[in-house]
């Protein structure tokens, strides 16, 4: 797929063409790949600057360029501070970008000044002629080199302002230009931060090592990037796309650097490392996370860490728009799609939900910026009579003109087929692509970029235990997680995978217990099952589509044979796992399952003994942690959704009679009764503002449901070009 998007220019610079992508895979190995480009090394003020890129020019046989002493100091023909004496900061900003904008050189690594990233011309031109490295290091190693180097103020550094704050206020300067960022660990000597130098700057000129296979594939196949992976979601063999190469794993020194940062932080810097910066540059990714967790979640820490009692922790996911886990995938997700579009082409999403999936999408794909929504627009269908009153509202509540839920009167099954046999009529497809320049696409929970932004806030539970002190880093931690598809599961494992010493995965399941049978037995098995109904219905899931990724990955990356197990799942509603990989599955997992009533006790019991108030997803996994953990370690517990969501089922735990109807009423009641976690705000505007409100109804005929699909793309789509 051709990537030439339509973006301002200067973020474009280096986007990658197809032309480009192809000129990358022949021209690989040596530094012959830079073609003349520089490496431009950037950084705060005693960031290394200078010793780094030295050592980076002689490991790749170019020529070290300095701007302080081969630039600034030959044109003004004295020392740079002797300069700043004499003209004061303002003017030597000024000055000294002059003297960068009039600079050129090509194949050289070129040192920066530390503030030459103020002025925007200067950087530009620079820009233009090579890669911009940003040497992220240690606030408190910069200090120490400061002090050291004897160093007493910095450029533009007022009176009264310490180091340290202007340290502060530089960063958000170089997070503005770099192409790449080279995490360094708290002490990394020059020789390892050079190291990382040429190993990141190898990385952005070989996109061609970063690509995506799917689960079933069994040989060659085409070369397919993160943004074909987004944008197609399921692969075309049927199966779920995986990076080629794994996880890149990251130092322990590198996890301790991310301690002291804020969630957006974390999720930047972790994201930089899965996600090429060719395929979505470092400077829009930075806009799309602070964007998606900046200010859109009630608690500051995004995913706060909380004490439950003894060693067991709860992280509290559910402070997002729609309270339940998905919105911290729902948040950056619409965000990483409309970015990898192909251009001329709009783009109609479609999703079945059974719950908390449709309010997630709706919020996500509902906040997308104008030019966005111009091309992408979202419609749910949900059974009418098949989720809560609680969901109901806050779907009805979330939809806007371009991003809409409707209900069919039946049930889940036959929103998802009606769905599934659209995208199969290619009279239909045709006939959308023809008239409406429109694409059908979902969101559902295979796709890559939902995955992914879940592998952040695993690190972040665990870095916040270490930020609190109840661990330090590298001590074992146990993490349970009520398991429907397993994605969080799965997201969990990457984690891992990613360095973040996890010891086990529990996977938790309700009464429809495949998944934890399978991981108990290696027969994954569904002739007999019959889905049941239950209190916890997020995990009511007997096909739980995101194992096919653990058993790709279990297996080796065993294509051929995921695929032979996975049609038989289809064909013969059973796959046995052979008893090596069931082995090597239970170094990493560990699985069980948990009744009605003891989901119901759970939450009975730890609101008695605490105060705080478990959702019913959240109390099997508590329940299941208490089974199966050895007490060695700490054990998380992932609460997946708040109370309120739930709020019935969490009345018949607490043993609560006269229940009020009204579900804002129910909220309150129960806010009254918890003494942690906090209400749920957003949950409680929605349904008072909303209470009520109407939304459409189809019958359960399939031409209905493709009638709404037509007029959305009418209404979303020829609209906005006619204006
Ligand atoms: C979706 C959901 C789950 C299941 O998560 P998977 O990633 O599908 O395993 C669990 N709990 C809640 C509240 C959910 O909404």
């Amino acid at each position: 797929m051709a990537l030439l998007r339509s973006r301002p220019l200067a973020q474009r610079a280096f986007r990658c063409s197809l032309a480009l992508k192809s000129w990358l895979s022949t021209h690989t190995s040596t530094a012959g790949y830079l073609k003349g480009k520089n490496i431009l090394i950037m950084g705060a003020p005693g960031a290394g600057k200078t010793t780094v890129g030295r050592i980076v020019a002689h490991k790749l046989g170019l020529p070290a360029v300095d701007v302080d002493d081969d630039v600034l100091e030959t044109t003004w023909k004295m020392p740079v501070a002797a300069k700043l004496a004499a003209v004061g900061g303002e003017r030597f900003l000024q000055e000294e970008g002059q003297v960068l904008c009039n600079f050129s050189a090509s194949g050289c690594v070129v040192s920066l000044t530390g503030s030459n990233p103020l002025h925007p011309e200067a950087m530009r031109h620079v820009k233009q002629s090579g890669t911009v490295v940003y040497l992220d290091v240690d606030g408190g190693d910069i200090l120490q080199r400061l002090h050291r180097m004897k160093v007493d103020r910095i450029v533009g550094q007022e009176a009264g302002q310490s180091f340290s704050d202007i340290l502060k206020y530089r960063k958000q300067f170089y997070e503005q230009w770099l192409d790449i960022r080279v995490l360094c660990g708290r002490g990394d000597t020059p020789e390892e931060m050079a190291e990382k130098v040429l190993q990141a700057v190898e990385r952005f000129y070989n996109l061609t090592a970063e690509t995506f296979v799917s689960t079933r594939a069994d040989g060659e196949e085409r070369k397919t990037y993160f943004s074909d992976v987004v944008v197609e979601g399921l692969a075309p063999d049927g199966g779920l796309y995986v990076p080629k190469n794994g996880f890149s794993k990251i130092a322990p020194r590198e996890w301790l650097r991310l301690v002291d940062m804020s969630y957006p932080e974390r999720a930047l810097v972790l994201l930089e490392k899965c996600i090429h910066p060719l395929e979505v540059s470092a400077v829009d990714l930075r806009e799309m996370v602070s964007k998606a967790y900046g200010s859109s979640f009630s608690n500051e820490d995004v995913v706060p860490v909380k004490r439950l009692m003894d060693d067991m922790y709860i992280q509290e996911l559910f402070h997002g728009p729609t309270a339940s886990f998905k919105d911290l995938a729902l948040q950056l997700m619409p965000q990483l799609f409309a970015y990898c579009l192909p251009p001329m082409c709009n783009y109609l999403i479609l999703v079945a939900t059974s719950g908390d999936t449709g309010s997630a999408v709706l919020s996500g794909f509902g906040r997308l910026r104008d030019e966005d929504r111009r091309k992408t627009a979202v419609l749910v269908f949900f059974p009418e009579d098949g989720v809560s009153r609680i969901q109901k509202l806050q779907m009805t509540s979330l939809s806007r003109s371009h991003a809409k839920a409707v209900s069919v009167r039946s049930d889940f099954d036959f929103c998802q087929r009606s769905i599934k046999r659209m995208f199969g009529e290619a009279g239909l497809t045709g006939h959308l692509a023809v008239e409406f320049g429109t694409v059908l696409s979902t969101a559902n929970s295979i796709n890559w970029a939902r995955l992914l932004p879940q592998v952040v806030y695993h690190s972040a539970t665990y870095l916040n235990l270490c930020r609190s002190g109840a661990i330090q880093f590298g001590d074992p931690v146990d993490l349970c997680i009520p398991t429907g598809n397993f994605g969080n599961a799965m997201s969990a494992v990457y984690a891992k995978q990613m360095g973040v010493p996890i010891r086990k995965v529990i996977c938790a399941s309700n009464c429809n217990r495949a998944v934890s049978d399978f991981i108990n037995t290696g027969e994954y098995d569904l002739r007999e099952r019959r889905l049941m109904p239950s209190c916890s219905p997020a995990i009511d899931i007997l096909k739980s589509s995101n194992l096919e990724r653990f058993v790709h990955h279990v297996s080796g990356g065993d294509g051929a044979l995921v695929k032979d197990m996975f049609s038989s799942l289809d064909a013969r509603r059973r796959f046995t796992l052979p008893d090596s990989l069931l082995g090597r599955m239970r170094r990493d997992v560990r699985a069980g399952w948990c009744s009605e009533q003891d989901c119901l006790a759970a939450i009975y019991h730890v609101h008695a003994r605490s105060g705080y108030i478990l959702d019913t997803h959240a109390a099997v996994a508590k329940v299941v942690a208490d089974r199966q953990r050895d007490r060695t370690c700490p054990v998380v517990i992932s609460a997946t959704a708040h109370y309120g969501k739930f709020a019935p089922a969490v009345f018949e735990a607490l043993r609560v009679e006269n229940i009020p109807d009204n579900p804002l009423e129910q909220l309150k009641r129960l806010d009254f009764a918890a003494s942690k976690p906090e209400k749920h705000q957003k949950l409680m505007e929605c349904l008072k503002n909303r209470n009520g409100r109407e939304h459409a109804v189809c019958e359960a005929d399939y031409s209905v449901l493709v009638e709404h699909v037509e007029a959305m793309i009418e209404e979303s789509f020829l609209k906005v070009m006619e204006t």
